[in-house]
């Protein structure tokens, strides 16, 4: 069991670390002992026997003093810390030491450590680390990641640091991973319908852009070596075509939603679509820019999106005003319910409006969860994390955080990446789920597969290397349910003779979890197949060598 010391002002990020991770812990009791005892905020140790004991600070500390370990240098932020294959960027205080022994991790610039192992006068190992991990788990889940560490899962390398410490000290260690028992992780396809018919923009901005981009842009990207002479003569004849498409003679080329139901292999999806068209919505008091204006209500689309509906995907809200203005977002969210019959309704953001408020808005509107944190123009974890995980200012809100969108990857103005290059970063965020587990989500638009983008290739390599990588391919609310089950799991319920592991719902037919036991020399273990998807109720259990394995 591991204890944590921490400052009131820690508790919900120490509470949600701890749903991440998914190991026992409890905040320290005085009269307990335990295993391993964390001591965040100033770093005071209550007087313990733990057999370890980590301290986590970003300031100088008695305890340094004590040990005669000098401070190296001390900064808020711009500090990167790499060590064991992670690089780390720390956005509060933090210290470095003058010290030789081992550590496991290292300012990358000044390779000074960031760890060291202090002495214990009662005989257990004290590790000091130069950063305050709490408050680095609030930044994260508060304002998030900027854009140029988009590609670093801080989150799960915190948890990779600790566990490893835990670990390689032999102390027995029991967690939950984000893993859906039988699968490696969860990619999650999720589909934000802006533009589902092209012959609602005649002689707008739309249809302008549409012509320009097809015309030109393809040509220039032909001449560039950035597509394909098949693409452009693709776009060229859909600019033939779209006289006929206004005239209602050819099918509209924009009209993918059925596409993307083959495409999507089987699995479940999730599509967020607008609910009122001609409506901007407003951001700091002022209007949004008009052409944030979608030109469908989903009452137009309510034929096809019942018809996805009925095949078992899943249609969410995609909000104007939702995420700022509770009167509004009623509006939007009973327009969904009245559609699709559905109580439950997640939401994500159309141009991933969204501020700090946005959660308890979105809670006390009543919304399931929200796939909003994300990037428009990067690719990667802005809240540092691949795991479905509770907005530290609401109860039952859960956020999906979005990691992979189309647009951002390759529209012009954004990363603007050729298809080798977008592969190269994309590849990375599966592998980074592979180890760690947790969930790609992966956004692609309804009009990305279509003339004049053409994206369609890009999304089925991106789909190929989920599936062969060992994905659960799971609509939005399927992966938030199974992580509300993860959530809910305790370890008090766990029999790990009967290699069980109770959970408050049995009623959903999603993947089970299983128990990964570290150093567990001790424990009855049930190896059962891994490969074989499990009932919910079944909890596998998975010995893990003494030393932790990372890839
Ligand atoms: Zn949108």
């Amino acid at each position: 069991m591991i204890g944590v010391v921490a400052s009131p002002s820690q508790y919900s990020a120490v509470e949600e670390f701890f749903e991440l991770f998914k190991t026992p812990w409890e905040f320290c009791k005085t009269d307990r002992n335990y295993e391993v005892l964390i001591c965040a905020d100033d770093g005071t140790a209550p007087h313990s026997s733990a057999n370890l004991t980590v301290v986590y600070c970003g300031r100088k500390l008695p305890i340094d003093a004590f040990g005669n370990v000098e401070i190296t240098s001390s900064r808020r932020g711009r500090r990167v810390l790499s060590g064991d294959g992670m690089r780390i960027p720390i956005y509060g205080d933090s210290v470095t030491f003058a010290n030789d022994g081992a550590c496991i991790l290292r300012d990358e610039e000044s390779r000074h450590p960031a760890t060291y192992t202090a002495c214990a006068a009662g005989g257990g190992t004290v590790i000091r680390i130069g950063y305050d991990l709490f408050d680095e788990v609030n930044v994260l889940l508060i304002e998030g990641q900027p854009c140029e560490n988009a590609s670093i899962p801080a989150l799960e390398f915190h948890i990779s640091v600790l566990r490893t410490l835990i670990v390689s000290s032999g102390i027995p260690l029991k967690e939950i991973p984000p893993v859906p028992s039988g699968y490696r992780f969860i990619a999650c396809l999720t589909h934000d319908v802006d533009h589902p018919a092209i012959r609602r923009h005649m002689f707008d901005r739309t249809m302008f852009g549409f012509l320009y981009r097809a015309v030109i842009t393809s040509l220039f990207g032909v001449l560039r070596g950035r597509a394909s002479a098949r693409m452009l003569f693709t776009n060229w004849v859909a600019v033939l075509k779209l006289p006929f498409v206004y005239l209602g003679i050819a099918k509209d080329f924009w009209n993918q939603l059925d596409t993307y139901t083959r495409l999507d292999g089987g699995g479940r999806s999730s599509f967020f679509v607008i609910p009122f068209k001609g409506r901007p919505g407003s951001k700091e008091g002022k209007l949004a820019p008009s052409h944030r204006a979608s030109g469908y209500s989903a009452a137009d689309v309510a034929a096809v999106t019942q018809q996805l509906q009925s095949e078992g995907h899943e249609i969410g809200l995609h909000g104007i005003d939702a995420w700022h203005d509770k009167s509004k977002g009623r509006e939007e969210l009973d327009e969904i319910r009245r559609i699709t019959g559905e109580r439950e309704i997640g939401t994500r953001m159309h141009w991933l409006y969204f501020d700090n408020r946005s959660p308890a808005v979105l809670e006390d509107l009543g919304v399931d969860y929200d796939s909003t944190v994300g990037y428009n123009e990067a690719v990667g974890y802005r809240a540092g994390t691949a795991q479905v995980y509770k907005p530290l200012n609401v109860t039952r809100l859960l956020e999906l955080p979005l990691h992979v969108m189309d647009t951002a990857l390759f529209l012009s103005g954004r990363q603007h990446l050729s298809p080798t290059e977008a592969s190269k970063l994309v590849e990375a965020i599966i592998d980074h789920a592979t180890e760690f587990g947790g969930v790609v989500t992966v956004n692609w638009h309804d009009r990305s597969i279509a003339p004049e983008r053409l994206w369609l290739d890009f999304y089925a390599q991106l789909l190929d290397e989920c599936k062969r990588k060992g994905a659960w391919f799971a609509s939005a609310g399927d992966t938030v349910r199974w992580f509300r089950r993860r959530r809910a799991a305790k370890f008090d319920d766990l029999d790990l003779k009967a290699g069980k592991l109770k959970h408050p719902e049995t009623a959903e037919r999603l993947p089970g979890m299983f128990l990964r036991v570290h150093n567990a020399g001790f424990l009855p273990l049930h190896n059962d197949d891994m490969s074989r998807g499990s009932s919910v109720e079944s909890a596998q259990t998975e010995a893990v060598d003494t030393t932790l394995h990372r890839g």
